[in-house]
């Protein structure tokens, strides 16, 4: 009898050793992870913020941002953007005199933004519904009217462009409302010279466009992409191409690091 209660408080010791950690909820007794803070399944790491999740959009209404997300846009104002000219009607921002440039610079982030191209259509190519959103202000995703409408695949909707076409072409027709999330990795730099470049994965419409592509620098019509060293973090701005492209939606989450 008195083995078997010793073997029960033996057994006990070990749940407790197995199970031990705050509030019970992992392990202490397991390996370390390579980033020699934490073990694997370890209680007392951070738990991930509670969040409330986005709503779908639909055509007809723009969905809610993430509860933690900041919103640059939410059909009502342009308070937390530099250029006045540019209209707010019927809850979107219009394409207007000038580039529109958030107030906030960003770096690594989710981008979440919608567009809705003029109805009917008019122009054809690069003059159809042509605006285009500079990540860091600096690095063009193509907003451009291609719904049954061709350019050079580089610089169509979605196009990182002069870069990438995307990987399908999954814009909606003029005056539906496109989605663009865009993850981005800021590019970083060293001594005056680029040591990563930025890197970018897309989905349009929920489709994925682009997969952790590097992208090759700060692109312009007709040139090659280049790199010029910049600060870690740079404005969102929407091009001004003439068109009246409506925008609505427009939201980002700075990217954080694991247990942040
Ligand atoms: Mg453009």
């Amino acid at each position: 009898m008195i083995r078997l209660n010793a073997l029960a408080l033996l057994l006990a010791c070990s749940a407790t050793a197995l199970f031990a950690g705050e509030k019970g909820l992992g392990y202490q007794d397991t390996p370390m992870l390579p980033d020699g803070k934490w073990h694997v399944h370890d209680g007392e790491r951070p738990q991930p913020k509670v969040i409330t999740p986005p709503t779908a959009s639909t055509n007809e209404a723009p969905g809610k941002p993430p509860s933690d997300a900041i919103v640059l846009f939410d059909g009502t104002n342009t308070d937390k953007w530099q250029n006045q000219n540019w209209p707010v009607e019927n809850g979107a921002m219009i394409e207007s005199k000038g580039n529109q440039v958030s107030k906030e610079e960003f770096g690594d982030c989710h981008l979440h933004i919608e567009w809705s191209a003029p109805t009917p259509a008019q122009g054809t190519g690069q003059g159809r519904g042509n605006s285009g959103v500079f990540v860091m202000g600096k690095y063009e995703i193509q907003v451009l009217d291609s719904y049954d409408s061709k350019t050079y695949p580089d610089g169509q909707a979605a196009a990182i462009y002069g870069q990438y076409p995307p990987l399908v072409n999954a814009t909606k027709p003029p005056g539906e409302w496109n989605v663009y999330d865009i993850i981005w990795t800021a590019p970083r730099f060293k001594d005056g010279k680029l040591d990563t470049p930025a890197y970018v994965t897309m989905f349009h419409n929920g489709v994925l466009v682009h997969n952790h592509t590097a992208v090759m620098g700060a692109g312009t019509h007709r040139q090659l992409a280049k790199y010029t060293p910049h600060p870690e973090k740079g404005p969102l701005a929407l091009q001004d191409h003439g068109n009246k492209t409506r925008f609505r939606n427009i939201w980002i989450r700075p990217i954080n690091n694991y247990d942040e």
